[in-house]
């Protein structure tokens, strides 16, 4: 345990200051308290153990029965394991046994046998039954909700301010984390574009990822935290004067975030008055007020996988509808970019058996399992060519690593207006239809895509991994992952020199587009529409009209010509500077 005032380095995630009591997370789904019972009490608990049983089974029969309505008996299967487990007696007998010997309660038996029986398949070599661990863990979280009332996560459960603690936050377990209590995040594991990173910033909590094994075990359930998300630093039980220190600094900080909303609605635009757009990405459709809020000049990436996270079934075609209208409609005339489901790699759903894959981010994730799932996909593009009508909405496919994928994606498509068209449903049949620019392989081929593309946008986030090959989730190598490595920096210019060759607009919607200090370079580049975390919007604003195309084409040009990571970020970090002025202190360095 840290007793004294201790400074722990993490990845900044979010920026903000935090200050608070800490919330620990223990990732062990198994890990449930002891309670000793009495001889009497044996047949309640055991009643208690069948009722959970009971439900479970309920649960899962009735999410079954719609998965295979709405896809088809073959995915409903992915449950067979859960209902094995439910039926099975010698698991139920050994159960019952060791309550009879133990006297401790049912949750804690249950889970000490599930546990074995998880251990034993994470043992195994054949990788399928290895991957039903997952399946046992499933089945462990729903019992144990249905035996205590509780959530395995307990995020829900936080019902006072804190800072949450914990080793690793699944994206869907961060789409739920609640501003209103939740006052920072610092995780164990991750990189600054993580999507659970992503999602706090969304939320605009200040929060440090990839710490390290060093936060689980040593800050308890209520040490005195501050976290400083802009720097990535943790200090864990202060002193009362670096409280003081701290206080006084997310003041100044949180002025910051006000004094910046002064800018929300300058115009984008250059100094010398070169049109560009600031635009919004969000995951859920109610992040739209704070995009509207922030001055944004549409949405540039709508992150669609949201809507399939966190439960059971899958979202139909209807909820896709009305999600999709209700953002197109309330940003009235600006674009909206709908991005088609990009499941897999850190955002798996068990309900559509994307199970474990030794390189997630390699594998099958994005278009490559909306092509494979055409069933899957036509309900999404249903949903988005229906919305299409409310205003001007875009679509935009992920992880396009080939022509062909372009072309078989805009194959369905059509398919889907074909069918449209007959049911006589109204959709926009010239809706625009892009890209992401995500791979390196469509980075340099990008000018095979005329016609078939009608914009691009760069994803830098993944982007950047392939290129360096430097994972975006792993905390060890975080320090490779870097927007300014001069290889990842040459590809941008590439794609944007061949995108405008070809007349393809091209955009950029990875978290390099919000790093203030890459704005004059982008520019300079020939770069004209940003979408970035709706926070930041007002401080680009600024950015941009505080210099003219000429300096960003110098600061382009000086950069292009450097080889070393840290020299890129610190002539940017002087340029910034030099554009800001007076502001800069104010606004941006706190
Ligand atoms: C990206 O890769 O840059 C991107 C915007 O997509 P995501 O972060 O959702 O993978
Ligand atoms: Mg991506």
């Amino acid at each position: 345990m840290f007793k004294k005032e201790q400074i722990i380095k993490g990845v900044s995630a979010s920026p903000g200051i935090a200050i608070g009591k800490a919330y620990v997370i223990s990732d062990d789904v198994f890990k449930v308290e002891k309670r000793i019972i009495k001889d009497a009490d044996l047949s309640e608990e055991i009643k208690n153990l069948e009722t959970a049983l009971l439900k479970t089974k309920r649960e899962i029969v009735d999410i079954q029965s719609k998965m295979a309505k709405e896809m088809g008996s073959n995915y409903a299967d992915i449950f067979d394991v859960q209902l094995m487990l439910l039926e099975d007696r010698v698991l139920l007998e050994e159960i019952i046994e060791r309550l009879r010997k133990e006297l401790l309660g049912v949750e804690y038996i249950f889970f000490d046998v599930l546990k074995k029986y998880k251990r034993a398949l994470e043992k195994l070599n054949d990788p399928y039954l290895k991957e039903r661990a997952q399946d046992v863990n499933d089945f462990g979280k729903r019992v144990l909700k249905n035996l205590t009332g509780k959530d395995a996560s307990h995020i829900k459960e936080l019902r006072n301010k804190a800072i949450i603690v914990t080793h690793d936050l699944s994206p869907s377990e961060a789409a739920v984390l609640n501003p209103e209590y939740v006052l920072g995040l610092v995780t164990e594991s991750g990189g600054s574009t993580t999507h659970t990173a992503i999602m706090a910033k969304s939320f605009e909590i200040p929060a440090v990822v990839g710490t390290g094994s060093i936060i689980m075990g040593n800050i308890e359930m209520d040490d005195s935290l501050i976290i400083d998300g802009s720097r990535g630093i943790i200090i864990v039980n202060p002193h009362q004067a670096t409280l003081k220190e701290y206080e006084a600094k997310k003041n100044k900080v949180d002025e910051k975030f006000l004094n910046l909303l002064k800018f929300k609605d300058l115009k984008s635009q250059t100094k010398d008055g070169v049109s560009i757009k600031i635009m919004a990405n969000i995951e859920l459709s109610h992040e739209v007020k704070s995009a509207i809020n922030h001055g944004a000049d549409g949405i540039g990436l709508y992150r669609t996988e949201y809507l399939y996270l966190n439960r059971s079934d899958l979202p139909s075609e209807e909820e896709q509808y009305q999600a999709y209208k209700l953002v197109t409609l309330q940003m009235a005339s600006h674009i909206v970019i709908i991005r088609t489901l990009d499941l897999g790699g850190d955002k798996l759903v068990s309900q559509l058996d994307m199970s474990y894959e030794l390189n997630p981010f390699l594998g099958w994730r994005a278009i490559r399992f909306c092509l494979a799932r055409p069933a899957i996909f036509k309900v999404q593009l249903r949903a988005i060519l229906r919305a299409s009508v409310h205003g001007n909405l875009q679509i935009m496919f992920p992880m396009i690593s080939s022509i062909e994928e372009m072309e078989e994606a805009l194959k369905i498509v059509d398919e889907v207006m074909q069918d449209l068209d007959k049911e006589e449903i109204p959709h926009n049949k010239d809706v625009k239809i892009g890209a992401m620019i995500e791979t390196p392989s469509v980075a340099m081929t990008c000018d095979h895509f005329k016609g078939k593309a009608d914009f691009f946008s760069i994803g830098t986030n993944d982007l950047i991994q392939y290129t360096i090959a430097v994972d975006r989730i792993n905390e060890k190598i975080a320090y490779l992952y870097d927007p300014a490595h001069p290889g990842v920096l040459r590809l941008i210019e590439n794609i944007i020199q061949k995108s405008s060759e070809n007349n393809i607009p091209v955009g950029m919607c990875g978290e390099m587009a919000g790093e203030t200090i890459y704005l004059p370079l982008l520019l300079g580049l020939g770069l004209r529409y940003f979408s970035v975390s709706p926070l930041i919007i007002p401080e680009l604003k600024l950015v941009a009209s505080s210099l003219t195309l000429d300096q960003a084409k110098e600061i382009a040009r000086e950069v292009m010509s450097f080889s070393s990571r840290e020299k890129i970020r610190q002539y940017l970090s002087l340029k910034l500077k030099e554009i800001l002025g007076s502001d800069y202190e104010e606004l941006i360095e706190v």
